[in-house]
């Protein structure tokens, strides 16, 4: 028997559709990267994207094209995204960190059809368009006073190209299971491999971000996504935000502490979200100028694992709560979010901190569990660490042409390569990489353990684990370290600082010194390279 309820489909322009009919007034905020700002309304954005569709479908676009983008966060990046994907097309958002061979190589992969362009990429596309021959159309944003000279084809300045239309458009309505959006993941090991989102997950993904527990905001929230829209989908906030109402503050190409605080102060951005090292710089900024943060009320940070240091400034020092999360470019991408539940009421200081630590809890959508490797599942004792696998209906199902069709089983749980341990409240922890976690004797050391540990002796400023063959035990931790200007901390200090702090058998059996780490496109240790370098290293024991 089938429930007598309408077919709504879940798709992504009824999404822009009530912010302009519920919230038409509300402000999208832009740094351009003209200079100046720019300040737009939800409705704004709504008629400019339905020109976008309009003139896209007029030009010959089709349904299921991928268009690129290469921008910074902006008012212009949201609405070509909701003009793309109302065109029935597949924003394919770029990562210009990349190196130029990278993107060109994601481009012919995706086949895009055109690209949406900042200002500031023009001399990267310049120098892409001709190894993509799909690419048919360059749309510079910007107006034709500042277009600059170029010897490309088929180029048009973004706002001279929109005049040409009126607006007059019906979404074309592709069904919520379509494709509309994709994201490469970086590709630290091997080809970068394409995650294609739909409607559906899309629009279930913002409900899911939003929730109280989750990001928790709302329409009375001013927000300033700082993490990229090319980086996993601005962690699903281009969506989120017009679902919910909340003002939005795009900080163009300027990341700095100072370029931040401005924006967070003179818009009272009351929410944020970046990787580590962006709120690091602010931090700085802050420290060095005795500034305070008055209207913000919480910032999202993830990406890579949140410092303690981090979460303690901002929670004692400015009265930011931190939320920590943990996700992925597969995951649309949230994962996790460190909020605390019911269980955690009246937690303060250290015990609070050490909680704050883990990644967090699952929201409704996301399914967890750890294995071992051969699948069998782990128990949720906040010790026990394994892979750990997710499923739900914002998690890719395959990659974009078929590749890595190994991280996915039978019963559509995704391998994440991440290694966890979940305690008995759902607070997942990640350990590892599952290709860094080193197993030695058939146990498995955490190679970030060791490596946050080793980063805590005062004379080290960067320090990365891998683990290098050994006879006895197959595997055993290697510590390389760089020193911090000035110093030269000797092999036993270290070793010394960090025994007591780990079990025996953890400790490293060599420490190595290199002037630089290598690191990849999103700022991560390139461990790859790191395992190549090493090859050969006979452990001193
Ligand atoms: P990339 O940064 O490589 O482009 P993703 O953003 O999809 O791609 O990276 C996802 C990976 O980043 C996760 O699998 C995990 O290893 C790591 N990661 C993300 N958030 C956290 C976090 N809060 N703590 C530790 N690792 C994290």
């Amino acid at each position: 028997m089938l429930g007598l309820m309408q077919e709504w489909p879940l798709v992504c322009h009824k999404i822009i559709d009530f912010a302009a009919r519920q919230h038409p007034h509300r402000e999208v905020v832009s740094r351009s990267v003209e200079g100046p700002i720019v300040r737009m309304t939800y409705a704004d954005i709504r008629g400019r994207a339905l020109k976008i569709a309009q003139l896209l479908d007029r030009e010959g676009f089709e349904p299921g094209d991928r268009i690129a983008t290469l921008a910074w966060n902006s008012g212009n990046h949201l609405e070509a995204w909701f003009g793309i994907m109302g065109m029935g097309g597949v924003y394919h958002t770029l990562n210009p960190r990349l190196f130029p061979e990278q993107i060109a190589w994601i481009m012919n992969h995706a086949a895009d059809r055109a690209i949406f362009v900042d200002l500031t990429f023009m001399p990267l596309v310049e120098k892409l368009a001709a190894h993509v021959p799909s690419l048919r159309k360059v749309i510079v944003m910007t107006d034709a006073a500042h277009m600059p000279e170029t010897a490309l084809e088929n180029v048009v300045a973004y706002e001279e190209w929109l005049k040409g239309a009126d607006g007059d458009f019906v979404w074309n309505d592709v069904g919520e299971d379509a494709a509309c959006g994709m994201c490469y993941t970086s590709g630290t090991t091997g080809d970068p491999k394409g995650v294609l989102y739909s409607h559906r997950s899309n629009v279930i993904h913002a409900m899911m971000a939003a929730m109280p527990d989750a990001m928790g905001i709302g329409s009375k929230d001013v927000v300033l996504p700082v993490v990229p829209m090319f980086h996993a989908n601005a962690w699903g906030l281009g969506q989120t935000c017009p679902m919910i109402g909340a003002k939005m503050v795009m900080p163009g190409g300027k990341m700095d502490g100072e370029s931040i605080y401005e924006l967070l102060d003179t818009e009272k951005v009351t929410f944020s979200a970046a990787v580590p090292t962006v709120w690091l710089m602010l931090l700085h900024y802050l420290e060095t100028t005795g500034k305070m943060l008055p209207h913000l009320n919480k910032v999202v940070i993830g990406g890579a694992a949140c410092p303690r240091a981090i979460t303690e400034k901002f929670e004692k020092v400015y009265g930011v709560e931190v939320i920590h999360a943990w996700g992925m470019t597969e995951m649309s991408p949230l994962g996790s979010l460190c909020t605390m539940k019911p269980e955690h009421a009246g937690k303060s200081g250290d015990a609070l901190l050490d909680i704050k630590q883990k990644q967090g809890s699952a929201p409704f959508g996301v399914e967890m569990k750890i294995t071992d490797d051969d699948n069998n599942e782990l128990p949720w004792d906040g010790k026990t660490f394994g892979r750990l696998k997710v499923r739900g209906p914002a998690v890719a199902s395959s990659y974009y042409g078929g590749a890595g069709s190994e991280q996915f089983d039978d019963e559509s749980w995704f391998d994440t390569g991440d290694v966890a341990h979940i305690d008995e409240f759902g607070y997942m922890q990640i350990t590892d990489r599952s290709k860094d976690v080193i197993k030695s004797g058939g146990e498995w050391i955490s190679s970030i353990d060791l490596e946050n540990l080793a980063v805590g002796h005062p004379e080290v400023a960067e320090a990365a684990v891998i683990g290098v063959p050994h006879p006895k035990w197959s595997e055993r931790p290697l510590l390389i370290v760089v020193a911090k200007e000035g110093c030269s901390p000797k092999k036993d200090d270290i070793l010394a600082f960090m025994k007591g702090k780990i079990v025996d058998w953890w400790m490293p059996d060599d420490v190595a010194f290199v002037d630089e780490i290598p690191h990849t496109a999103t700022g991560k240790i390139k461990k790859t390279t790191l395992r190549e370098q090493f090859a050969e290293y006979k452990l001193a024991g």
